[in-house]
């Protein structure tokens, strides 16, 4: 399935925010969004977009699908998905896409950025539970143990060195020398540490 392509930066200054998208520039002070992260194109400035409802939930949900680095109808399927379920649907869809399988290597620090998780993993470097999987989307389940292939370690080991100084969130436990991670919990909304406002999601597609 595609992804979207086309320049990162710009849509970090579409949603005016740093997403995060782009690996290890992201933290260092060649980000654009670390000055003034104005929204792209020539007119910019002086245009004014009128803030409706709409406009806030489109762009919200915008923000999500470039985050996770989702296409439409993947993000779609995750939103119904979490409606099927029980508890807060905004939690849920925030829940199913952390739990993601290239999130989780993203988030171990395995990798520096989601796009390069899903690179890995699709080259075969990752197992889940001792079995090798190349399917980035796969929803990991608490208990779940994601970790490098014993015979790509070596290759990996340089990446993952390289993001060990990056926070590990709560829901995860990360042995950095065996190259694994394990779901110790489920993640909560306070876990995602992205400012993501999931009812206005919920919204959107409850049009
Ligand atoms: Fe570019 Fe990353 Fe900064 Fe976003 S956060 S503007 S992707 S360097």
């Amino acid at each position: 399935m595609g992804r979207e392509t086309g320049p990162k930066c710009k849509r970090c200054r579409r949603e005016g925010e740093k997403l995060y998208i782009k690996g290890d520039r992201c933290y260092s002070r060649s980000c654009p969004m670390s000055g003034r992260g104005t929204p792209p194109g020539e007119r910019a400035k002086k245009r004014r977009p009128r803030k409706s409802q709409y406009l806030l939930h489109l762009r919200e949900k915008q923000k999500a699908k470039r985050i996770y680095g989702l296409r439409e109808r993947q993000f779609r399927k995750i939103v119904e998905t979490a409606k099927r379920k029980k508890g807060v649907t905004g939690e849920t869809i925030l829940s199913l896409l952390e739990r993601r399988f290239d999130n989780t290597v993203y988030r171990a620090g395995f990798a520096s950025s989601r796009d390069q998780a899903r690179q890995f993993i699709t080259h075969g470097h990752f197992e889940i539970n001792g079995r090798a999987t190349n399917v980035p989307s796969v929803t990991l389940c608490e208990g779940d143990l994601i970790s490098v292939k014993e015979s790509r370690q070596s290759a990996l080991r340089p990446f993952a060195e390289q993001n060990q100084g990056r926070d590990v969130p709560n829901w995860l436990e990360r042995n950095a020398e065996a190259m694994r991670a394990q779901l110790i919990s489920l993640p909560t909304a306070e876990d995602t540490k992205q400012t993501i406002a999931a009812n206005l999601i919920v919204e959107f597609y409850s049009r």
